[in-house]
């Protein structure tokens, strides 16, 4: 394994931090990207990892992802993301109680205190409420679930994405009412993204793998429920991914069967050469981190400014959406390229040097 100075210089993160718990073994990953906008923010995702390595492979993407995520949604702020390693992978860990549960979110929320300020997070696929309470314990840069929070990020990532994917459907030629979207996840983000589709005259196929959820969307939103390999084999006008990421690789492009691609989840493309794909066949993608930034403009401008962001600032991830794919569509080049060089160009415009809290004085 390269040591922790070549991994800093070779992925270019400002920071990454391995944290273990040694009464229960529980094991968590804190990444810092860069900082030369503002300070970090990221949420903590807890799920089975196939040993440390892919924990790390997978805190990097995410946190890097937020860098641009933040530059493309215009928010002074930078990337940072946190992973729980869950029990059997990291098979020290005695799970069963929930006692190692808990000393994971409580071990980095006393790191994420510790930083000052430096990083915020908040929550990810795998974290409950509950669980963000226990982090909010111990540190007060956590975006916490309840009152004294800044509110229902599944609802703003929701409205996001809903503006990005009407921007999207025009593009491909077409509006809402009547399109054939297939949502693949109905979780925190994509039950409500199917509402609003819904209730805006959208005709919805489902895929999800829990059958009380969808019973619930045939029923609420007269949704078709498809099992969960028919996903990406559906033909329909607009697929909505908002499980988890890599879910298209170059088989999964050449092959879906949708006009437009737009929906919640990180890292969506597998690599560059899916994106390719996709486009050569001109099939619009809206890029999922400038998509899926609802929660991440009201999180952070909430913990930044004081006040929540009034709702038309989360409807101008449509505008940059639009943008993006006009631009796409004149240069010739995948709209996640384009977006992640114009983010790559805002970070670098930024002034040199990490963002460093300033300390408060010492208690006299
Ligand atoms: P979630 O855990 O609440 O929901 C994910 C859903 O996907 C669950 O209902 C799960 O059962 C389902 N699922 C799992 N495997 C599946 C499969 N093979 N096929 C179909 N469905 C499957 O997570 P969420 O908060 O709704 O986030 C969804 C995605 O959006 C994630 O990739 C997340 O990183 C991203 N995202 C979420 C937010 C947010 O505010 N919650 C913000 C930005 C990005």
């Amino acid at each position: 394994m390269a040591t922790s100075e070549e991994m800093l210089q070779r992925t270019g993160f400002e920071q990454v931090q391995f944290l273990r718990d040694p009464a229960t073994g529980v094991r968590a990953i804190v990444a810092v990207h860069d900082t030369r906008r503002g300070p970090a923010f990221g949420g903590i995702r807890r799920r089975r990892y196939d040993g440390l390595g892919a924990a790390l492979a997978d805190v990097l993407a995410l946190a890097a992802a937020m860098t641009w995520k933040c530059a493309l949604a215009d928010v002074p702020a930078g990337g940072g993301k946190t992973v729980i390693l869950a029990a059997p992978d990291a098979d020290d860990v005695p799970d069963a109680d929930g006692a190692a549960r808990a000393a994971g979110y409580a071990l980095v929320g006393r790191y994420v205190e510790e930083m000052g300020g430096r990083y915020f997070t908040g929550p990810d696929v795998g974290t409950t409420d509950d669980d963000l309470r226990l982090v909010c314990r111990q540190t007060r840069y956590c975006a916490s679930p309840d009152a004294d929070g800044p509110g229902d990020l599944g609802d703003s990532t929701a409205q996001g994405v809903f503006a990005a994917l009407v921007a999207t459907a025009a593009h491909a030629g077409r509006g809402i009412d009547g399109l054939h979207v297939v949502v693949q996840g109905l979780g925190a983000v994509g039950f409500r993204l199917a509402r609003l589709l819904r209730a805006a005259g959208a005709r919805l196929s489902v895929a999800e793998p829990s059958a009380a959820t969808c019973e619930r969307a045939a029923a609420e939103l007269g949704a078709t429920v498809l099992p969960l390999a028919a996903a990406l084999r559906t033909p329909c006008d607009l697929f909505a991914p908002c499980a988890l990421g890599s879910v298209l690789d170059v088989a999964a492009a050449r092959a879906l069967p949708a006009l437009a691609v737009c929906g919640a989840a990180n890292n969506v493309l597998a690599d560059e050469a899916a994106g390719a794909a996709l486009h050569a066949r001109g099939i619009p993608v809206a890029p999922d981190f400038v998509a899926n930034a609802g929660a991440l403009i009201h999180g952070a401008l909430w913990h930044l400014t004081g006040t929540a962001p009034p709702p038309e600032r989360i409807d101008r991830i449509g505008d940059t959406v639009r943008e993006l794919l006009a631009r796409s569509r004149r240069d010739d080049v995948p709209p996640g390229a384009l977006a992640l060089d114009l983010a790559r160009q805002r970070v670098d415009a930024a002034p040199p040097g990490p963002f460093l809290p300033r300390r408060r004085p010492a208690a006299t």
